[in-house]
């Protein structure tokens, strides 16, 4: 069978991991958690999901669960003396939170990671600091400060509120200088980022893991397709060049370094331009494992999921082997409500994610097709 090897940077520290039956943390109980608490299970890692009440998907599948308030320091503190190490599967998790487990445990990615992804001013420029280029971009925290940046960036722009963004909400794309009021009160006033709108030629991800000893493994770039802010479809591997590839790559390095991340995490990019000329623009980082890089539990040996818990655990890196091409389709909605005719395709691989209510565009699951590696 081909293999497309990716890249893999290693070093020889030995690090303890942690043996088999120890306990993760996992703050955050959607269908990220669910797909690391089934890989965690793989490995033989009990999990323990800690999330506010609601639709759970990632309860059903461990072994144990608290549904509490991230504020509620007294869960918090029964749910630290059960864990060993903790990790999360949403970046929206406030600061309070962590900085309270991190007292007693490892939390990883650490503390820093998570205020700096979680606020799209912070995140671009620490990106510009190592030479990766963004947008141009402006923070906005009155209509003034809207009117000013429209001048100095132009139109069209996007505006997004600064934090807590996600899948396209708390943001809106300003055509003309006539509708700014308008604009800034859809984003709810709040502090933002105004950012030129780029006319990209496709986006894409990388999504990399970085363990314990500053080892990266990166697995192949898929092209992620949209569809009203939500991704539809991820594509592997993408039809950028070679050189777009390695500049990807080098993206996710540097930034892992700057971070000392620990885990896996994916960095969104548009590419930018067209043959001799394409590079790539960083949009933003995510700091957990990532939708477009769902396809690697069917296509790869080792998933992102299991790549992530082998980060945070100390266990060694997978190296980053697909062994097929593949297209990652999102099921959204009522999409998901019958499987029957994906079921009867046989280069399906379906996973749903055990949602209770199909609200139109929810991530209800995913279906990944696969098809053989064409010669490059
Ligand atoms: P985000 O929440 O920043 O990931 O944005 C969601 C989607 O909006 C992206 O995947 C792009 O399709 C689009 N988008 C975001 N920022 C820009 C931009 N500066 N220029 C053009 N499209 C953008």
């Amino acid at each position: 069978m081909p293999l497309q090897r990716n890249q893999m940077m290693t070093s020889k520290t030995t690090i303890k991991a942690l043996a088999p039956g120890s306990v993760i943390g996992i703050l955050g109980g959607g269908q990220l958690g669910r797909m690391l608490a089934l890989s965690a299970a793989e490995l033989g890692f009990v999990c323990h999901i800690y999330a506010p009440a609601g639709d759970n998907p990632a309860f059903d599948v461990a072994a144990r669960h608290t549904a509490a308030a991230y504020e509620d320091n007294q869960a918090l503190a029964q749910f630290a003396k059960d864990v060993d190490v903790v990790t999360f599967e949403f970046e929206n998790i406030p600061d309070s939170c962590l900085e309270f487990l991190k007292q007693t445990l490892p939390v990883r990615p650490g503390v820093p990671v998570l205020s700096t992804t979680q606020d799209r001013i912070d995140e671009k420029q620490l990106a510009q600091s190592l030479g990766i280029k963004v947008p141009p971009f402006a923070a906005v925290s009155t209509l003034d400060d809207l009117r000013k940046a429209v001048a100095e960036i132009g139109c069209p722009a996007v505006l997004k509120t600064r934090r807590f963004g996600y899948d396209g909400k708390g943001q809106t794309v300003i055509k003309s200088d006539s509708d700014l009021a308008q604009s800034f009160e859809e984003i709810g006033g709040q502090s933002a980022i105004l950012e030129a709108f780029v006319a990209f030629e496709m986006e894409v991800s990388v999504i990399a893991a970085r363990d314990l000893s500053g080892n990266l493994a990166t697995y192949d770039i898929p092209e992620n397709r949209h569809e009203n802010h939500i991704l539809r479809t991820s594509h592997v591997p993408a039809n950028i060049s070679d050189k777009t590839r390695q500049q990807a790559s080098i993206i996710a390095e540097k930034l892992a370094t700057a971070m000392d991340y620990v885990g896996v995490f994916a960095v969104e990019m548009f590419v930018v331009g067209q043959g001799a000329d394409e590079y790539l623009m960083m949009n933003e980082i995510a700091p957990r494992v990532h939708n477009s890089g769902h396809w690697t539990s069917d296509a790869c040996h080792v998933s992102q999921f299991e790549q992530h818990i082998r980060a945070i655990t100390g266990l060694p890196l997978a190296e980053p082997v697909r062994h097929s091409d593949a297209i990652m389709y999102n099921l959204l909605g009522s999409e998901a409500l019958d499987i029957t005719d994906l079921a009867r395709q046989q280069d399906m691989c379906i996973h749903l994610y055990g949602k209770q209510t199909a609200r139109d565009g929810r991530k209800m699951g995913h279906a990944t097709q696969l098809s053989s590696i064409k010669a490059g």
